[in-house]
């Protein structure tokens, strides 16, 4: 496959949809991002990494940190997590708390809020230092040690951050989280705020298309871990919005309101784009399109 030859070919269809939707308003530090930029980045499973536009731009990876927390997860833990958090779509928005009460306090998956704030406390329960352990993986998987947390988004995500307070407190009164809500919201935050770029998040996602296996060739999951990863990402990676992904993309995929989506293509590659202009539901709006061209283009959905 030429990638660089679909990447172009991509890059230039979905030209009309760049700047289209809204950047991201209730983190005041990222709506200061320009919604014109648009990046895509291929790595394939031998780390070889093509990529086009605003590839190597660093942007906020907010909740595409998500995925890579539940992979942390797993890989120390095993599939115990899932007595805390549950595995079925949410069909509500990614910050809802309506589901939390009727299901007391296990969150539908790890990819909405409440349930990567499960996913958190495990980690730093764990790790003893939940963002750390996440950022050094991230550099390791993506070779770039340069890689770190922008404090700015950290703060004003605190600033910001009653409904992310109100998911955690409502979690702890129902005994779902083990260490205190200041410390599970500020290790979220933290994993949120890293910046990345799309190689960097390219890089760092092979292991999902590797069947669990790291850049350095050492095993993280197990194939039936990394499979369980993957299937979390097709069905709840996009929150409300899982459903029209599979119908329009059909990859694994997990997306973030920074405007990255990675998504991964099992036994060959893990793709990223990064365009910040979003649709109602928190995605890309030309971050969709693109992958929605690049399957189409290769064939290489899982459908
Ligand atoms: N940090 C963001 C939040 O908690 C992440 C949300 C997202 O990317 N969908 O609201």
């Amino acid at each position: 496959m030429d990638y660089q030859a679909v990447l172009d070919e991509v890059a230039a269809h979905v030209e009309p949809q760049i700047g289209r939707g809204q950047v991201a308003q209730y983190i005041p530090a990222l709506a200061e991002v320009d919604a014109h930029r648009f990046g895509m980045a291929v790595a394939d499973v031998d780390g070889r990494v093509t990529g086009v536009g605003d590839w190597e731009m660093p942007f906020s990876v907010q909740s595409i940190s998500k995925a890579f927390g539940l992979a942390l997860v797993l890989a120390q833990d095993g599939e115990k997590i899932w007595r805390r958090v549950g595995r079925e779509p949410s069909g509500n928005p990614f910050n809802s708390l309506v589901q939390l009460e009727y299901e007391n306090g296990i969150p539908r998956n790890p990819f909405i809020n409440a349930g990567a704030l499960v996913v958190t406390d495990r980690l730093h329960s764990l790790t003893g230092d939940a963002s750390t352990t996440m950022l050094d993986f991230l550099r390791a998987e993506s070779g770039n040690s340069e890689l770190a947390f922008d404090p700015a988004v950290a703060a004003s995500e605190s600033d910001h951050g009653d409904r992310n307070a109100a998911l955690a407190h409502f979690m702890a009164g129902y005994g779902n989280l083990d260490n205190p809500v200041p410390t599970v919201l500020e290790h979220y935050f933290w994993q949120c705020s890293i910046e990345m770029s799309c190689r960097d998040l390219a890089l760092a996602g092979t292991f999902l298309a590797r069947h669990g296996l790291r850049a350095d060739g050492s095993r993280l999951l197990s194939r039936r871990e990394a499979k369980r990863v993957n299937a979390v990402m097709l069905t709840c990676g996009t929150y409300d919005a899982a459903g029209d992904f599979a119908y329009r993309v059909g990859l694994p995929g997990k997306s973030g309101v920074g405007g990255g989506i990675i998504a991964v293509i099992p036994g060959r590659c893990t793709l990223c784009v990064w365009s910040p202009g979003l649709d109602a539901r928190g995605n890309s709006v030309a971050g969709v399109a693109a992958l929605d061209h690049f399957t189409t283009l290769t064939g290489w959905s899982v459908f």
